[in-house]
């Protein structure tokens, strides 16, 4: 049996209890050493096998799953964050399909919500943006055409944009071209939850770029660009507002 398991964003709390029981008990680990936090591992048993991924080509990290199944272990393939964003975990759970091996997945915390916490911000702001976009700007590896960020931008919500903090420069072009004012709020952070690492940086399209050079920001990051930073903006949710009712409360006035 395989469990595609979250490791979540870096803080080895952050794992889930499910995953940290299905770490614990796994004979085979195969982890994405290019992001997990490898303080995760004290999870393992001593005796376990361990194999970064890192190093590996994906016909490698089939044979140590083939190999481990056919021996009757168990194996836990460890993924940053959730599985489902930018894992490439798509095609390895399509290969065991065909191989006919037995896998199962365990959410993780995504890094996006672990940047949310890191500013202490809501994303789906009332009155401002009830929409998160997920995204990433094509540089090496393209995005369809009509995904572009600047298409994307249109429609002015909270964009959280992965694997793209080295392309700021080419975000600010793509956003200003959009219409995006200057002073549109965008945060950076860098390795969010990660114990003594995580950096912040708050500051808008026309300063970030060089808010994120001077703090030596290359990798790992994730940037948060939207209306939702902007603490002009606020407006109280309706969720606890006196005037407003629902299953759980009678309005009062
Ligand atoms: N599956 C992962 C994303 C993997 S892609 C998840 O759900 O988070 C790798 C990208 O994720 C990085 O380039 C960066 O943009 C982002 N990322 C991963 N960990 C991060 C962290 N701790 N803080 C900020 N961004 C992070």
């Amino acid at each position: 049996m395989v469990h595609i398991v979250g490791a979540g964003p870096g803080d080895p709390e952050l794992i889930t209890v499910k995953g940290q029981k299905l770490l614990s008990e796994a004979d085979v680990v195969i982890y994405a050493g290019s992001l997990v936090n490898e303080e995760i591992l004290k999870f393992c048993k001593p005796e376990a096998e361990i194999y970064n991924s890192a190093q590996m080509m994906f016909e490698e990290i089939m044979h140590v799953i083939a190999f481990a199944e056919r021996a009757g272990k168990t194996t836990v393939r460890l993924h940053t964050g959730d599985p489902s964003i930018y894992g490439a975990v798509q095609e390895q759970m399509d290969a065991m399909t065909a191989r006919g091996i037995e896998f199962d997945v365990t959410p993780g915390v995504s890094s996006f919500l672990a940047a949310a916490a890191a500013l202490k911000q809501e994303y789906t702001v009332p009155g401002v943006t009830q929409t998160v976009i997920i995204t990433r700007r094509g540089g090496r590896t393209p995005v369809p055409d009509s995904e572009s960020l600047k298409k994307l931008a249109q429609h002015q919500t909270t964009l959280c944009i992965f694997l793209s903090v080295n392309l700021l420069p080419e975000i600010k072009q793509d956003l200003m071209s959009a219409g995006f004012k200057s002073s549109t709020p965008v945060a950076v952070v860098y390795r969010a939850s990660w114990p003594g690492e995580e950096k912040v940086i708050k500051g808008r399209l026309d300063t970030i770029v060089k808010q994120v050079q001077e703090a030596n920001i290359e990798r790992t990051a994730m940037i948060v660009v939207g209306q939702c930073l902007n603490s002009e903006n606020r407006q109280q949710s309706k969720l606890y507002s006196p005037k407003f009712s629902h299953m759980f409360r009678q309005a009062r006035f």
